[in-house]
Protein backbone atom coordinates (compact mmCIF):
# COMPACT_ATOMS: atom_id res chain seq x y z
CA UNK A 1 0.00 0.00 0.00
CA UNK A 2 1.09 3.89 -0.77
CA UNK A 3 0.22 7.17 0.43
CA UNK A 4 -1.53 9.21 -2.28
CA UNK A 5 -3.64 11.66 -3.48
CA UNK A 6 -6.43 10.74 -5.76
CA UNK A 7 -8.94 13.00 -7.55
CA UNK A 8 -12.91 11.44 -8.35
CA UNK A 9 -15.80 12.55 -9.90
CA UNK A 10 -18.88 10.86 -8.08
CA UNK A 11 -22.03 11.79 -8.35
CA UNK A 12 -21.58 14.16 -5.10
CA UNK A 13 -19.35 16.27 -7.00
CA UNK A 14 -15.06 16.57 -7.80
CA UNK A 15 -13.28 15.79 -4.74
CA UNK A 16 -9.36 15.02 -4.21
CA UNK A 17 -8.53 13.01 -0.95
CA UNK A 18 -5.40 11.45 0.83
CA UNK A 19 -6.04 7.78 0.79
CA UNK A 20 -4.41 4.63 0.41
CA UNK A 21 -3.40 2.86 -2.60
CA UNK A 22 -2.72 -0.84 -3.50
CA UNK A 23 0.56 -1.27 -6.42
CA UNK A 24 -2.09 -3.32 -8.24
CA UNK A 25 -3.65 -0.18 -8.89
CA UNK A 26 -0.64 2.06 -10.60
CA UNK A 27 -1.51 3.00 -14.20
CA UNK A 28 0.18 1.41 -16.51
CA UNK A 29 4.10 1.93 -17.74
CA UNK A 30 7.44 0.19 -17.69
CA UNK A 31 9.01 2.35 -15.19
CA UNK A 32 7.87 2.27 -11.55
CA UNK A 33 9.63 4.94 -9.28
CA UNK A 34 9.30 5.43 -5.57
CA UNK A 35 8.74 9.20 -5.56
CA UNK A 36 11.18 12.05 -3.06
CA UNK A 37 9.44 14.85 -4.16
CA UNK A 38 7.03 16.42 -5.72
CA UNK A 39 5.52 19.83 -6.08
CA UNK A 40 2.16 22.41 -6.38
CA UNK A 41 2.17 23.79 -9.91
CA UNK A 42 -0.90 26.22 -10.90
CA UNK A 43 -2.12 23.56 -12.92
CA UNK A 44 -1.75 21.10 -9.92
CA UNK A 45 -3.90 23.41 -8.08
CA UNK A 46 -6.57 23.14 -10.99
CA UNK A 47 -6.59 19.44 -11.15
CA UNK A 48 -6.74 19.12 -7.06
CA UNK A 49 -10.05 21.74 -6.77
CA UNK A 50 -11.37 20.60 -10.04
CA UNK A 51 -11.29 24.53 -11.04
CA UNK A 52 -10.55 23.62 -14.60
CA UNK A 53 -11.39 20.49 -16.42
CA UNK A 54 -7.47 19.58 -16.40
CA UNK A 55 -8.16 15.97 -14.84
CA UNK A 56 -9.54 13.72 -17.98
CA UNK A 57 -10.14 10.59 -16.35
CA UNK A 58 -10.91 9.50 -13.22
CA UNK A 59 -9.70 8.36 -10.44
CA UNK A 60 -6.55 9.81 -10.70
CA UNK A 61 -3.95 10.92 -8.90
CA UNK A 62 -2.74 14.63 -9.57
CA UNK A 63 0.99 15.74 -9.38
CA UNK A 64 2.44 17.01 -13.34
CA UNK A 65 5.80 16.32 -11.77
CA UNK A 66 8.03 14.04 -9.53
CA UNK A 67 11.16 13.45 -8.37
CA UNK A 68 12.67 9.63 -6.69
CA UNK A 69 14.60 6.85 -7.67
CA UNK A 70 13.75 4.24 -9.79
CA UNK A 71 12.05 0.46 -8.07
CA UNK A 72 11.65 -1.37 -11.28
CA UNK A 73 12.07 -1.38 -15.10
CA UNK A 74 11.82 -2.84 -18.13
CA UNK A 75 12.66 0.49 -19.97
CA UNK A 76 16.65 -0.10 -21.23
CA UNK A 77 17.77 3.42 -20.22
CA UNK A 78 16.65 2.99 -16.31
CA UNK A 79 17.91 0.55 -13.81
CA UNK A 80 16.70 0.29 -9.89
CA UNK A 81 18.47 3.33 -8.02
CA UNK A 82 18.27 5.53 -10.59
CA UNK A 83 17.62 8.98 -9.56
CA UNK A 84 15.05 10.49 -12.00
CA UNK A 85 12.14 13.47 -12.90
CA UNK A 86 9.36 13.51 -14.58
CA UNK A 87 7.54 16.91 -16.03
CA UNK A 88 4.29 16.61 -17.86
CA UNK A 89 3.40 13.93 -20.57
CA UNK A 90 0.30 14.30 -19.54
CA UNK A 91 1.11 12.99 -16.10
CA UNK A 92 -1.29 14.38 -13.36
CA UNK A 93 -3.90 14.93 -16.06
CA UNK A 94 -4.52 12.07 -18.05
CA UNK A 95 -1.92 9.17 -16.16
CA UNK A 96 -1.75 9.41 -12.42
CA UNK A 97 0.91 11.50 -10.98
CA UNK A 98 3.38 12.61 -8.37
CA UNK A 99 1.61 13.62 -5.65
CA UNK A 100 1.71 9.70 -4.51
CA UNK A 101 4.35 7.61 -3.02
CA UNK A 102 5.04 5.62 -5.75
CA UNK A 103 4.13 6.34 -9.94
CA UNK A 104 4.43 4.61 -13.06
CA UNK A 105 5.20 6.14 -16.28
CA UNK A 106 6.68 5.46 -19.28
CA UNK A 107 10.39 5.32 -19.03
CA UNK A 108 10.57 7.51 -22.18
CA UNK A 109 9.07 10.46 -20.53
CA UNK A 110 11.85 10.60 -17.62
CA UNK A 111 14.80 12.44 -17.77
CA UNK A 112 17.62 11.36 -15.34
CA UNK A 113 18.21 13.54 -12.41
CA UNK A 114 21.42 16.23 -12.58
CA UNK A 115 24.30 15.52 -9.94
CA UNK A 116 24.02 18.86 -8.94
CA UNK A 117 20.42 18.62 -7.49
CA UNK A 118 18.60 16.29 -4.82
CA UNK A 119 15.11 15.43 -5.39
CA UNK A 120 13.93 18.07 -3.26
CA UNK A 121 15.70 20.74 -5.09
CA UNK A 122 15.02 19.27 -8.12
CA UNK A 123 11.19 19.88 -7.30
CA UNK A 124 11.84 23.60 -5.84
CA UNK A 125 12.58 23.93 -9.49
CA UNK A 126 9.87 22.12 -10.69
CA UNK A 127 7.42 22.59 -13.65
CA UNK A 128 7.24 26.35 -13.24
CA UNK A 129 10.93 26.67 -13.13
CA UNK A 130 11.68 24.28 -16.08
CA UNK A 131 8.86 26.01 -17.58
CA UNK A 132 10.70 29.51 -17.07
CA UNK A 133 14.01 28.09 -18.60
CA UNK A 134 12.11 27.35 -21.59
CA UNK A 135 10.82 31.25 -21.68
CA UNK A 136 14.63 32.25 -21.07
CA UNK A 137 15.71 29.87 -24.06
CA UNK A 138 13.69 31.37 -26.51
CA UNK A 139 14.70 34.76 -25.67
CA UNK A 140 18.40 33.54 -26.48
CA UNK A 141 17.27 31.48 -29.46
CA UNK A 142 15.43 34.91 -30.39
CA UNK A 143 19.06 36.85 -29.71
CA UNK A 144 17.95 39.31 -26.84
CA UNK A 145 20.93 40.48 -25.43
CA UNK A 146 21.26 42.24 -21.95
CA UNK A 147 22.90 45.23 -24.19
CA UNK A 148 19.17 45.34 -25.98
CA UNK A 149 17.42 46.77 -22.90
CA UNK A 150 14.81 45.71 -20.11
CA UNK A 151 12.77 42.50 -19.64
CA UNK A 152 9.52 42.32 -18.47
CA UNK A 153 8.50 39.59 -16.06
CA UNK A 154 5.05 39.13 -15.38
CA UNK A 155 3.63 36.83 -12.73
CA UNK A 156 6.79 37.82 -10.80
CA UNK A 157 6.32 36.67 -7.63
CA UNK A 158 4.52 32.71 -8.81
CA UNK A 159 6.60 30.25 -9.44
CA UNK A 160 7.66 30.55 -13.35
CA UNK A 161 8.07 34.12 -12.61
CA UNK A 162 10.39 33.85 -9.45
CA UNK A 163 12.45 31.48 -11.56
CA UNK A 164 12.91 33.39 -15.02
CA UNK A 165 13.87 36.45 -12.65
CA UNK A 166 16.88 34.58 -10.97
CA UNK A 167 17.60 33.24 -14.28
CA UNK A 168 17.59 36.34 -16.08
CA UNK A 169 19.74 38.22 -13.98
CA UNK A 170 22.98 35.67 -13.97
CA UNK A 171 22.68 35.96 -17.62
CA UNK A 172 23.29 39.79 -16.36
CA UNK A 173 19.27 41.26 -17.56
CA UNK A 174 17.73 44.11 -15.96
CA UNK A 175 14.35 42.88 -15.33
CA UNK A 176 11.49 44.98 -14.26
CA UNK A 177 9.70 42.52 -12.75
CA UNK A 178 5.41 43.04 -12.41
CA UNK A 179 3.34 41.77 -9.49
CA UNK A 180 0.35 42.36 -7.36
CA UNK A 181 2.14 41.63 -4.17
CA UNK A 182 4.49 44.54 -3.96
CA UNK A 183 4.94 43.70 0.02
CA UNK A 184 7.17 41.49 -2.04
CA UNK A 185 9.57 43.52 -3.31
CA UNK A 186 12.27 42.87 -1.40
CA UNK A 187 12.21 39.04 -2.46
CA UNK A 188 11.93 39.98 -5.59
CA UNK A 189 14.70 42.38 -5.83
CA UNK A 190 16.59 39.96 -3.76
CA UNK A 191 16.39 37.05 -6.73
CA UNK A 192 17.51 39.67 -8.63
CA UNK A 193 15.20 42.63 -10.08
CA UNK A 194 16.06 45.88 -10.84
CA UNK A 195 12.42 47.46 -10.74
CA UNK A 196 9.06 46.25 -9.32
CA UNK A 197 6.11 47.46 -10.86
CA UNK A 198 2.36 47.28 -9.48
CA UNK A 199 0.54 44.30 -12.34
CA UNK A 200 -2.44 46.90 -12.36
CA UNK A 201 -0.50 48.68 -14.68
CA UNK A 202 -0.57 46.09 -17.27
CA UNK A 203 -3.44 44.22 -16.59
CA UNK A 204 -6.61 46.57 -18.12
CA UNK A 205 -7.05 47.05 -21.79
CA UNK A 206 -4.10 49.42 -23.06
CA UNK A 207 -3.51 51.02 -26.71
CA UNK A 208 -2.55 48.70 -29.71
CA UNK A 209 1.08 50.12 -29.53
CA UNK A 210 2.93 51.74 -26.57
CA UNK A 211 6.29 53.50 -25.53
CA UNK A 212 9.14 50.80 -26.59
CA UNK A 213 10.15 49.44 -23.54
CA UNK A 214 10.41 45.68 -23.86
CA UNK A 215 13.89 44.03 -24.82
CA UNK A 216 12.03 41.06 -24.18
CA UNK A 217 9.45 39.75 -21.76
CA UNK A 218 8.52 36.36 -20.01
CA UNK A 219 4.76 36.03 -19.33
CA UNK A 220 3.01 33.61 -17.15
CA UNK A 221 -0.39 35.68 -17.25
CA UNK A 222 -2.19 36.46 -20.51
CA UNK A 223 -4.55 38.41 -21.23
CA UNK A 224 -4.66 42.10 -21.24
CA UNK A 225 -0.92 41.52 -19.32
CA UNK A 226 0.17 39.51 -22.13
CA UNK A 227 -1.61 42.05 -24.95
CA UNK A 228 -0.16 45.44 -23.15
CA UNK A 229 3.80 43.30 -22.76
CA UNK A 230 3.51 43.15 -26.65
CA UNK A 231 2.48 46.24 -27.44
CA UNK A 232 5.43 47.88 -25.19
CA UNK A 233 8.10 45.43 -26.41
CA UNK A 234 10.35 46.84 -29.09
CA UNK A 235 11.03 47.13 -32.39
CA UNK A 236 12.35 42.92 -33.70
CA UNK A 237 11.60 42.40 -29.40
CA UNK A 238 10.45 38.72 -28.27
CA UNK A 239 7.70 37.80 -25.62
CA UNK A 240 7.67 34.21 -24.77
CA UNK A 241 4.08 33.55 -23.39
CA UNK A 242 3.70 30.39 -21.02
CA UNK A 243 1.44 31.35 -18.64
CA UNK A 244 -2.41 32.11 -18.03
CA UNK A 245 -2.67 32.94 -14.10
CA UNK A 246 -4.98 36.24 -15.25
CA UNK A 247 -6.75 34.92 -18.17
CA UNK A 248 -6.61 32.68 -21.35
CA UNK A 249 -7.63 35.25 -23.88
CA UNK A 250 -5.44 37.32 -25.79
CA UNK A 251 -7.27 40.46 -26.46
CA UNK A 252 -4.33 41.91 -29.15
CA UNK A 253 -3.83 43.90 -32.06
CA UNK A 254 -1.92 42.96 -34.88
CA UNK A 255 -0.29 46.51 -34.84
CA UNK A 256 3.09 45.12 -32.98
CA UNK A 257 4.12 42.44 -34.86
CA UNK A 258 3.29 43.91 -38.19
CA UNK A 259 5.07 47.56 -37.33
CA UNK A 260 7.59 46.57 -35.15
CA UNK A 261 7.81 42.65 -36.05
CA UNK A 262 7.98 41.57 -32.54
CA UNK A 263 7.77 37.41 -31.95
CA UNK A 264 5.48 35.85 -29.58
CA UNK A 265 7.07 32.32 -28.78
CA UNK A 266 4.79 30.05 -27.23
CA UNK A 267 6.19 28.11 -24.57
CA UNK A 268 5.05 24.03 -23.53
CA UNK A 269 6.45 22.62 -21.06
CA UNK A 270 4.01 19.35 -21.46
CA UNK A 271 5.38 18.11 -25.12
CA UNK A 272 8.52 19.43 -25.11
CA UNK A 273 10.67 17.23 -27.16
CA UNK A 274 13.17 15.56 -25.36
CA UNK A 275 16.41 17.43 -26.46
CA UNK A 276 15.22 20.61 -25.35
CA UNK A 277 14.10 19.01 -21.94
CA UNK A 278 17.52 17.95 -21.56
CA UNK A 279 18.95 21.22 -22.74
CA UNK A 280 16.57 23.22 -20.32
CA UNK A 281 17.60 20.79 -16.87
CA UNK A 282 21.27 20.69 -17.50
CA UNK A 283 21.49 24.77 -17.88
CA UNK A 284 18.82 24.69 -14.55
CA UNK A 285 22.24 22.89 -13.20
CA UNK A 286 24.35 25.02 -14.21
CA UNK A 287 22.88 28.72 -13.67
CA UNK A 288 20.47 28.33 -10.69
CA UNK A 289 21.21 29.69 -7.71
CA UNK A 290 21.17 27.16 -4.78
CA UNK A 291 20.46 29.95 -2.16
CA UNK A 292 18.29 32.27 -4.52
CA UNK A 293 15.73 28.69 -5.14
CA UNK A 294 16.16 27.93 -1.04
CA UNK A 295 14.71 31.34 -0.81
CA UNK A 296 11.94 30.96 -3.07
CA UNK A 297 10.89 27.67 -1.57
CA UNK A 298 8.98 26.28 1.21
CA UNK A 299 7.70 22.34 2.06
CA UNK A 300 4.36 20.78 2.61
CA UNK A 301 3.54 17.22 3.40
CA UNK A 302 1.54 15.03 1.08
CA UNK A 303 -1.80 16.72 2.53
CA UNK A 304 -0.95 20.18 2.64
CA UNK A 305 -1.12 19.92 -1.06
CA UNK A 306 -4.93 19.58 -0.38
CA UNK A 307 -4.60 23.44 1.51
CA UNK A 308 -2.49 24.44 -0.99
CA UNK A 309 -3.93 23.99 -4.10
CA UNK A 310 -6.92 26.83 -3.73
CA UNK A 311 -4.05 29.18 -2.17
CA UNK A 312 -1.74 29.40 -5.79
CA UNK A 313 -5.41 29.59 -7.70
CA UNK A 314 -5.84 33.30 -5.16
CA UNK A 315 -2.17 34.29 -6.25
CA UNK A 316 -1.37 33.68 -2.50
CA UNK A 317 1.78 31.59 -2.77
CA UNK A 318 5.30 33.28 -3.07
CA UNK A 319 7.59 30.91 -5.18
CA UNK A 320 7.39 27.65 -4.97
CA UNK A 321 5.65 24.70 -2.38
CA UNK A 322 7.71 21.63 -2.52
CA UNK A 323 5.49 18.33 -1.59
CA UNK A 324 7.61 15.46 0.68
CA UNK A 325 5.18 12.55 -0.38
CA UNK A 326 6.69 11.03 2.47
CA UNK A 327 5.67 13.29 5.36
P1 LIG B 1 1.86 30.64 -9.69
O1 LIG B 1 0.49 30.67 -9.16
O2 LIG B 1 2.99 30.22 -8.83
O3 LIG B 1 2.24 32.07 -10.30
C1 LIG B 1 1.30 32.83 -11.02
C2 LIG B 1 1.44 34.27 -10.59
O4 LIG B 1 0.66 35.06 -11.48
C3 LIG B 1 0.90 34.57 -9.21
O5 LIG B 1 1.82 34.31 -8.18
C4 LIG B 1 0.62 36.05 -9.33
O6 LIG B 1 1.87 36.75 -9.22
C5 LIG B 1 0.15 36.19 -10.77
N1 LIG B 1 -1.31 36.18 -10.85
C6 LIG B 1 -2.16 35.34 -10.23
N2 LIG B 1 -3.43 35.64 -10.53
C7 LIG B 1 -3.38 36.70 -11.35
C8 LIG B 1 -4.37 37.48 -12.00
N3 LIG B 1 -5.67 37.23 -11.86
N4 LIG B 1 -3.96 38.50 -12.77
C9 LIG B 1 -2.64 38.76 -12.94
N5 LIG B 1 -1.66 38.06 -12.33
C10 LIG B 1 -2.04 37.04 -11.56
O7 LIG B 1 1.79 29.70 -10.99
P2 LIG B 1 3.01 29.08 -11.82
O8 LIG B 1 4.17 29.98 -11.76
O9 LIG B 1 3.13 27.64 -11.49
O10 LIG B 1 2.39 29.16 -13.29
C11 LIG B 1 2.19 30.43 -13.89
C12 LIG B 1 1.37 30.26 -15.16
O11 LIG B 1 2.13 29.54 -16.11
C13 LIG B 1 0.08 29.49 -14.94
O12 LIG B 1 -0.93 30.04 -15.74
C14 LIG B 1 0.43 28.10 -15.41
O13 LIG B 1 -0.68 27.37 -15.86
C15 LIG B 1 1.40 28.41 -16.54
N6 LIG B 1 2.34 27.34 -16.83
C16 LIG B 1 2.44 26.94 -18.10
C17 LIG B 1 3.31 25.97 -18.45
C18 LIG B 1 3.46 25.62 -19.88
O14 LIG B 1 3.93 24.54 -20.18
N7 LIG B 1 3.09 26.50 -20.79
C19 LIG B 1 4.09 25.25 -17.44
C20 LIG B 1 4.00 25.82 -16.11
C21 LIG B 1 3.11 26.83 -15.82
P3 LIG B 1 1.97 38.25 -8.66
O15 LIG B 1 1.17 38.28 -7.38
O16 LIG B 1 3.44 38.44 -8.45
O17 LIG B 1 1.38 39.15 -9.68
Amino acid sequence: MYKALLVDKPAEGYRCTLTELDEAELPEGNVIVRVAFSTINYKDGLAITGKSPVVRKFPLVPGIDFAGTVEASAHPDYTPGDRVILNGWGVGESHSGGLAQFARVNGDWLIPLPEAFSERQAMAIGTAGYTAMLCVQALERHGTTPAQGEVLVTGASGGVGSVAIALLAKRGFKIVASTGKLGETEYLTGLGAAEVIDRATLSGPGKPLARERWAGVVDAVGSHTLANACAATQYGGAVAACGLAGGMDFPASVAPFILRAITLHGIDSVMAPRARRLAAWNALAAELDPAKLDAMTHEVPLAGALTAAPDILAGKIRGRIVVDVNA
